[in-house]
């Protein structure tokens, strides 16, 4: 093509002009720094900024972005010389790319796009949503005793998504009630952790929220709609997935009715009143990408009829009126028994009904919109050992992997996380404490063990954790020794 052939000879001047440039700038550069920085006479950035210039002509200087973007102007544009040839939008001719001449990367930065997650699929279809035995297997992988609260739950959860796609279905005549649930149980006995669980089991949206943050609209505080904002963001402001998601709300015993209260109850009992129809299904406006609603922030409507709201709180003194209510029950008649017969018992929440809880100060339309209410056990010692060892990502298993990777062997002796267990019951705060308390020993174990390349394997004893010995170190000689 005769274009071409011209454009060729066109384009290797134009390269070795640009190249004795160059060179000749270089070595001025070379001999005599110049005392003013060199300014591109376009974008106007000096060379500090911009990088090297081409001297253009005289005290002309330009930047090689300037260059480049007139060369790419040209390319796109067409050839401005000649209009009726056209070369610029000519197959096999384009002009020349400063970086193919001169080995260096384009100037302007690439950012890596990110990739785009991969849609799990299919959602809700009934046929994907595990069987309750299925659900509860795949709980006892990471929970540890809780028998009944797993079973509860897993049939709840079921049957609340089997709701959800009966709705969808639109085809059924019997309408299938919410199955919002309500549970109670001590601090540190597994209620968040066992939500987490199952929603990521689920891969459903998770929003956590704090009852004692909410209160009635128009107070200071979160208003409660805010719930259903932060579901939406867990989303990715996906409002057909926040509206399959699970809303969690933990202390909600601190929105009970307060008792002899002579101010308006603008954070129990009204908010109590202000979540009912949020639990019962209701569209709400909620703000996208932000917490509070103002004028600056678009708003999308979100309806809560198929969000799963689980409530959970540790309902302290509840205890009392459960044995209140079965003292009362056995005082009577030929059966009486003594007063104090459940003084003792440890588990008096799983006995817990909803008249209890309605004497403890939620009222009952509150209640009426979580009908299924179950109790978590307090943890034993027992179950405390099992926490530390078990689950699929139990703290003892987290710490040795990280040992691992030092390529020491890290082992418990039994004695040893029984010691931690009865620790971390004398502290009342559940399996929360377990983390707190085996952080404090194993300080200075992963301080001092990654000094020495010659350990190979560190016993945790229950010397060590009682403070009357240390831990029993194994050298990779296999000789056996102590810190
Ligand atoms: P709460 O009942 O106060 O909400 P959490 O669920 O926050 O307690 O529990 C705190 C931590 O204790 C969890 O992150 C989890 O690691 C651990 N944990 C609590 N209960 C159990 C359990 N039954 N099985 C396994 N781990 C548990």
């Amino acid at each position: 093509m005769p274009g071409q052939e011209f454009f060729e000879v066109e384009l290797a001047e134009e390269k070795n002009a640009l190249d004795t440039a160059q060179e000749e700038q270089a070595s001025k550069d070379r001999e005599e720094p110049e005392e003013f920085e060199q300014v591109c006479c376009l974008c106007r950035r000096p060379a500090g900024v911009a990088g090297k210039m081409t001297r253009v002509q005289g005290d002309f200087y330009i930047c090689r972005d300037c260059m480049q973007r007139m060369f790419d102007t040209i390319n796109t544009t067409g050839f401005p010389m000649d209009d009726r040839m056209d070369f610029g939008r000519m197959p096999n001719i384009s002009m020349i790319n400063l970086a193919d001449l001169q080995g260096f990367a384009p100037c302007a930065p690439k950012i890596k796009k990110k990739k785009k997650e991969e849609k799990a699929e299919p959602e809700f279809d009934i046929r994907a949503i595990p069987a309750p035995h299925k659900i509860k297997a795949r709980l006892d992988e990471y929970i540890i005793g809780q028998e009944h609260a797993k079973k509860v739950m897993s049939v709840a959860v079921y049957n609340h998504y089997k709701r959800v796609a009966s709705d969808d279905r639109q085809d059924s005549e019997v309408e299938i009630e919410k199955s919002n649930m309500l549970m109670i149980g001590p601090t540190g006995s597994g209620k968040t952790y066992m939500v987490r669980t199952l929603a990521r089991l689920l891969d459903a949206p998770l929003a956590i929220t704090d009852a004692t943050s909410l209160t009635e609209a128009g107070y200071i505080g979160d208003d409660i709609e805010s719930v259903v904002s932060k579901l939406l963001a867990a989303a990715g402001n996906d409002v057909d997935k926040a509206e399959h998601g699970i809303i969690f709300i933990d202390e909600i015993d601190k929105i009970a009715k307060k008792r002899n209260a002579n101010q308006r109850d603008v954070s129990g009992e009204s908010v109590q009143q202000g979540m009912l129809k949020l639990l019962e299904g209701a569209e709400v406006e909620v703000p996208v990408g932000a917490s509070s609603k103002n004028a600056m922030v678009p708003m999308v409507t979100v309806n809560t009829k198929n969000i799963l709201f689980i409530c959970g709180g540790a309902f302290p003194d509840l205890e009392e009126i459960i044995k209140e209510r079965l003292n009362k029950a056995s005082s009577m008649g030929f059966q009486a028994a003594l007063k104090d017969q459940y003084d003792k018992e440890e588990n008096l929440l799983m006995q817990v009904l909803v008249e209890d809880v309605r004497k403890y100060g939620m009222i009952p339309e509150f209640l009426g919109r979580l009908p299924i209410l179950f109790s978590l056990e307090a943890l034993t010692e027992d179950m405390l050992v099992r926490v530390l060892a078990e689950p699929r990502n139990a703290i003892v298993r987290q710490y040795q992997k990280l040992l691992a990777m030092d390529e020491v062997k890290l082992e418990f002796d039994a004695e040893a996380l029984h010691a931690i267990a009865a620790k971390a019951k004398e502290k009342k705060a559940g399996a929360r404490a377990l983390r707190a308390i085996l952080e404090e020993y194993m300080l200075d174990i992963m301080y001092e063990i990654p000094k020495d390349d010659n350990i190979g394997e560190v016993t945790i004893t229950r010397a060590y954790i009682e403070g009357t010995g240390g831990p029993r170190i194994t050298m990779r000689t296999a000789a056996a020794g102590g810190v």
